[in-house]
């Protein structure tokens, strides 16, 4: 590895000047330091960001909430008025890596992690995201974890965040400060698409620190939920998945949301679908055909294929589900289990 400074920031302001060009942020250390270690990345600085005030979960006026940047996974996902209020962000977090990493891990560190391509973390072969212009081993290679919508022939690969696509349902807020000032940042704007820029995950900027996630009041996600498809029952990112808050007026759908992960470059909102459906009867029938309208800009080769039926079914399930109260929360309030 090679050798690199190390400071340790205690507030906000000393991290934003501690920061130099070629330096990293460190909080969790989760993905960042598997990265140094594998030598799929190369720092000449790290901050240490772990000791900030940045671990507060405050109540925002309106009923939102503003999670601190440095917040642990496992403390976010544990918090009784975000369990409420935002059930599919508790169930995506807790479906996320595993306990012990989830004690480790921060929610702006969550934002930041890095794909999970099998050519990313093998610095033999080229990788256009790991090395820019060194073309793309996933096309033409193993493929059975590529996107299906927003690919370019720069990279296929897709977002491994299983809580990126629940604040992705919530329309959250990042948050952000440099020595330039603070901005706001819509989650539609955070990720981006690879382009011919695959490198570029964010739209983050070079030395900005993220200081805060805020969850606006959103009175569906009361009535919300996450699936995740993966190969094993933990510690596995997800094939596909699906956050989905569905709110019914007799027999129709007044409100939905829907965002998909495992299946794009960032978190994939499905506003074709959510389109589709609002206004119509909430049943199987129209709940397959509004993912059917979403799928249309799929693409997929033989061997991701299968993420296309998974998603269709995921969807109609998770929605079906929602319809009828039959969701984790809901059975737990029951007193059934979680
Ligand atoms: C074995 C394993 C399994 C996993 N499984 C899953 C899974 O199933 N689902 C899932 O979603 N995730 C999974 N993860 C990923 C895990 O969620 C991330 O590693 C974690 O969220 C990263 O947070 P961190 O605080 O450790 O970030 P770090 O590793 O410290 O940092 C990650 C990146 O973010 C930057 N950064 C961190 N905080 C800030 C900030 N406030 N402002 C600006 N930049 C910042 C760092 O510079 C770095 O580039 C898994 C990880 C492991 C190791």
């Amino acid at each position: 590895m090679k050798p690199f400074d190390f400071q340790r920031a205690g507030t906000v302001s000393d991290a934003l000047a501690q920061f130099a060009p070629g330096s990293a942020y460190l909080a969790g250390g989760t993905n960042l330091v598997d990265h140094l270690r594998a030598g799929i990345r190369e720092v000449d600085g790290l901050v240490d960001i772990s000791r900030l005030d940045l671990t507060e979960i405050a109540e925002l006026p309106g009923g939102g909430l503003r999670v601190g940047a440095l917040v642990k996974n496992s403390d976010m996902a544990a918090h009784p008025l975000l369990r409420e209020r935002y059930p599919a962000l508790a169930e995506a977090i807790l479906a996320g890596a595993s306990g012990q990493i989830r004690n480790m891990a921060t929610t702006g560190g969550n934002l930041l992690q890095r794909t999970r391509c099998v050519y990313f973390y093998d610095p033999a072969t080229p990788c256009n995201k790991r090395e820019p212009g060194s073309g793309c081993s996933a096309i033409g290679g193993f493929g059975k974890y590529n996107a299906l919508f927003g690919a370019s022939e720069h990279c296929v690969t897709v977002h491994p965040s299983d809580m990126c696509v629940a604040l992705a349902l919530l329309d959250a807020v990042v948050v952000a400060e440099s020595e330039a000032g603070g901005r706001r940042i819509p989650f539609a704007d955070f990720h981006r698409l690879p382009g011919d820029t695959p490198h570029l995950d964010t739209n983050l900027r070079p030395g900005e620190l993220i200081t805060a996630v805020e969850l606006p009041a959103v009175p569906v996600a009361a009535q919300s939920t996450y699936r995740k498809a993966r190969e094993r029952t933990s510690y596995a990112f997800a094939l596909v998945s699906v956050a989905a808050a569905l709110r019914t007026e007799g027999e129709n759908v007044a409100e939905v949301r829907l965002a998909c992960g495992g299946v794009a470059h960032r978190p994939w909102r499905a506003h074709r679908a959510e389109a589709y459906l609002t206004g119509k009867p909430a049943t199987a029938e129209h709940f397959r055909a509004a993912i059917e309208a979403e799928l249309e800009e799929a693409q997929s080769g033989t061997e991701n294929a299968f993420k296309v039926p998974l998603l269709r079914n995921m969807v109609v399930s998770v929605l079906e589900e929602l319809r009828d109260g039959r969701t984790p929360q809901r059975r737990a309030e029951q007193g059934g289990a979680a």
